[in-house]
C-alpha cells in the first residue's frame, strides 16, 4: 500500500452536491431527526464488529460495545467504538451515493419539486442529514484490525478533505461544528430528549457522560 501522507481534497458526486444543498438549506422542522440517523450508523458500525469478531475475537473492544456523546458550546460529537473505516471506506460511502434510500430520494425530489420537508422525513438522509443542522462536519475513524486512523472533513459544499490522522482504537467519531441557529443540539437536556424518543430501541448502550440514556 502506498503510503499517503497529505490531505487530499475530493469532490462530491453530482448527485451528492445537489442533497446537500437541499439539506444544508432547509428549513425541515423535524431536524433532530440527524442523530437518530448518526446513531443509527455508529450502532450498525457496532453490528459489525460483533459480527466480524466472531471469527477474530481480538478486533472486539475489551471494554464492550458503546456509543458516547459529548457536548461543548458548539460542538457535538457522536463516537463508536465500532468497526470504523480506512481511505476507500470513505471514499466509497461518504462523498457518494452509497445508500438507496437517498438515491430514491432524489429520484423523488426530481419528479416532485416540492414539499421537501416531507421527503427528507420519509426516506431519511443518512450521514448528510448532518448538514441541517453542522456547518461543518469532521470524521475520525479507524478501521478495526489497521493501524492508519483518517480525518474526513466537509463544510458541505462541493467536496471533502481527507488527511492522515491519529485514533488510539478502532472506531468512529462524528463532529459537528453546529451551526449558529442550532447551538440547542449542544445542550445535554435537548440530546437526552431526542435520544429517548427516537434511539431507545437501540441495542448498545448510548451514553452522555455517565448516563445511559437508552434502555441498553
Ligand atoms: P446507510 O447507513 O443507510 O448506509 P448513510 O448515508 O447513513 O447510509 O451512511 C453511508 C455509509 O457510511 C454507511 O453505509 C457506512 O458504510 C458508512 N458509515 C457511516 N457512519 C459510519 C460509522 N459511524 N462507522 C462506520 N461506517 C459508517
Amino acid at each position: 500500500m502506498t503510503e499517503v501522507l497529505e490531505k487530499e481534497t475530493f469532490s462530491f458526486q453530482t448527485e451528492v452536491g445537489q442533497l446537500l444543498e437541499i439539506v444544508a438549506s432547509s428549513l425541515y422542522s423535524n431536524r433532530e431527526v440527524f442523530l437518530r440517523e448518526l446513531v443509527s450508523n455508529a450502532s450498525d458500525a457496532c453490528d459489525k464488529l460483533r459480527y466480524a469478531a466472531l471469527t477474530d475475537a481480538s478486533l472486539a473492544p475489551p471494554e464492550g460495545f458503546a456509543i458516547t456523546l459529548s457536548v461543548d458550546k458548539k460542538t457535538l460529537s457522536i463516537s463508536d467504538n465500532g468497526i470504523g473505516m480506512n481511505h476507500a471506506d470513505l471514499l466509497d460511502t461518504l462523498g457518494t451515493i452509497a445508500k438507496s434510500g437517498t438515491g430514491a430520494f432524489i429520484e423523488a425530489l426530481k419528479a416532485e419539486e416540492k414539499d421537501t420537508p416531507g421527503l427528507i422525513g420519509q426516506f431519511g438522509v443518512g450521514f448528510y442529514s448532518a448538514f441541517m443542522v453542522a456547518s461543518t462536519v469532521g470524521v475520525l475513524t479507524r478501521k478495526a484490525g489497521e493501524e492508519d486512523a483518517w480525518l474526513w472533513s466537509s463544510d458541505g459544499k462541493g467536496g471533502f478533505t481527507i488527511e492522515p490522522a491519529t485514533r488510539d482504537t478502532a472506531g468512529t467519531t462524528v463532529t459537528l461544528h453546529l451551526k449558529k441557529d442550532a447551538k440547542e443540539f449542544a445542550e445535554e437536556a435537548r440530546i437526552r430528549h431526542i435520544i429517548k424518543t427516537y434511539s431507545e430501541h437501540i441495542s448498545f448502550p448510548v451514553k452522555l457522560g455517565d448516563d445511559t440514556l437508552n434502555a441498553a
